[in-house]
């Protein structure tokens, strides 16, 4: 379906057999928008195109997080409902011009605020493995349908997890890109210092080629850094001379045996492929997730201001001539319970009283949260290794109630993005017959050789395999 690179493939008969899987896939209320009528022009623009590209008609369905003129760009929110963008985003206009077709605009939790994709105020998304369980959040649309088999890859953003976590609970390749690798221009803004445009992939292969191509400097986002875009890395035979550091506090004697014994088996398979691996230390991790939840409520507090009824979306009809009622209805109607939540945890971390013992403090504990890392990976660690999730999927509905539980689903994610680190999720294992994903770590901008990696792994672990 996906093709190889530069071999030119159909785009009409790719757009007929996505539409098919779309229309099967259906029941997962993964989607929020596709059309025929849009896939049919995708399919004739790439057949139209003079050389196949390196995504040859390759089908990508997009978090609707992302900016996109020919589709609604809702953000799951009733805020957004019915919006449509005046201009595409960065990493759209790079799929488009390598010749990927883009599909579906995918559901997600409202404004990528969750960990499960039940905060979406479109309905819950169903996990393709157990449809009583979550695919994992924010980015659960994107997730489940690369695991239906729906398209080969699709895009969704990390603002602390948000694509690594669901590519855990789904089974696919999830990969988060360093701060700044990756245009941010027409990625809805969440928390601005954190947010990074995520790939997912059937395979180690399909995220490569899709993050090389958005990848790379743009000037219409002044947080990406100079540097050429990564390529696609090259196979490697072994991982002879590669040293994996397994911090100590990513393996709680508490973590879910299924998860557990499928790390173990990861960390033979590395040994045996002649990597070494030891135990290190990333003593600060602890406080990540109660640093992320000050700093990135704060970061969207002031991101989701906008939201007031008179620039987007629909405005509240009866408060017209009294400003502050307008804003006050319609930002109370239009936000769901966890973005209300962030907005007014964000607030109350960023006023007067409150700045230097919540926010000043979660900035400073940050810096020493990636000062760990910096010096494991000084220290001669070319990678680390750890669980993507502290259990496998769980139930719908029961985190719903507890939004510390919710939380905690990220403890071993957030502290990547909090120091703006590249990292993924690989598939390795299966645990009563639902997905276990494995977590790797490289140092800023080091994506290129944490993908090649992921694919020597890839090629040594039976993702589908039952693991004790
Ligand atoms: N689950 C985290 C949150 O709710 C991360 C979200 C994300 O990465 N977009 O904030």
């Amino acid at each position: 379906m996906s093709g190889k690179v530069g071999k030119r493939e159909s785009g009409k008969a790719t757009a007929r057999e996505t539409i098919a899987r779309l229309v099967k896939a259906e029941p997962l209320n993964a989607v929020l928008h596709w059309s025929q009528e849009l896939l049919d022009a995708e399919a004739a623009r790439v057949d139209a195109m003079g050389a196949p590209g390196a995504l040859a008609a390759m089908p990508i369905a997009l978090k609707d997080n992302i900016v996109t003129v020919e589709q609604p760009t809702t953000c799951a929110s009733r805020i957004l409902e019915g919006y449509v963008s005046p201009y595409n985003a960065t990493v759209v206009d790079r799929l488009r011009a390598a010749g990927a077709m883009i599909a579906a605009k995918t559901n997600l939790d409202e404004f990528a605020m969750g960990s499960s994709t039940e905060h979406s105020a479109f309905g819950r998304v169903k996990n393709p493995h157990d449809p009583s369980r979550v695919p994992g959040g924010s980015s659960g649309g994107s997730a489940a349908l690369v695991a239906a088999g729906v398209v080969p890859a699709a895009l969704g953003s990390e603002t602390g997890g948000s694509v690594r976590q669901p590519a855990s609970f789904c089974g696919v390749v999830g990969v988060k890109p360093s701060y700044g690798r990756v245009s941010r221009y027409g990625l809805v803004a969440f928390g601005s210092s954190l947010d990074c445009v995520s790939v997912f992939g059937r395979t180690v292969d399909d995220a490569s080629r899709v993050l090389s191509t958005i990848s790379g400097p743009d000037p219409f986002d002044a947080t990406t850094v100079n540097r050429p875009p990564m390529r696609v890395p090259k196979p490697l035979a072994d991982l002879r001379g590669l040293t994996f550091g397994l911090p100590r506090e990513y393996f709680p004697t508490d973590l879910d045996a299924g998860v557990a014994a499928a790390l173990r088996h990861t960390a033979d398979r590395i040994r045996q492929v002649g990597g070494e691996v030891r135990e290190v230390s990333l003593p600060n991790s602890s406080y990540a997730v109660p640093t992320y939840y000050i700093i990135a409520p704060a970061e969207a507090a002031a991101n989701l201001a906008r939201y007031d009824g008179v620039r987007y979306g629909p405005r509240h009809i009866g408060s017209e001539g009294d400003i502050r009622a307008l804003y006050r209805t319609t930002r109370g109607e239009g936000f769901g319970e966890e973005v209300r939540r962030r907005i007014l945890v964000g607030t109350y971390v960023l006023s007067a009283g409150y700045y230097d013992a919540y926010y000043r403090k979660a900035q400073r504990v940050r810096a020493l949260i990636a000062e760990d890392f910096r010096q494991l990976f000084d220290a001669g660690v070319d990678l680390l290794l750890t669980p993507t999730t502290p259990t496998p999927a769980f139930k719908a509905g029961e985190k719903t109630e507890d939004p510390v539980a919710m939380y905690l689903a990220d403890v071993f994610v957030c502290s990547m993005s909090l120091a703006g680190l590249p990292a993924l999720s690989l598939p390795v294992g299966r645990s009563e017959g639902l997905p276990v994903g494995a977590q790797l770590v490289a140092p800023h901008f080091e994506e290129e050789r944490m993908l090649a990696v992921a694919g020597v792994l890839e090629q040594n672990l039976d993702a589908g395999a039952e693991v004790r």
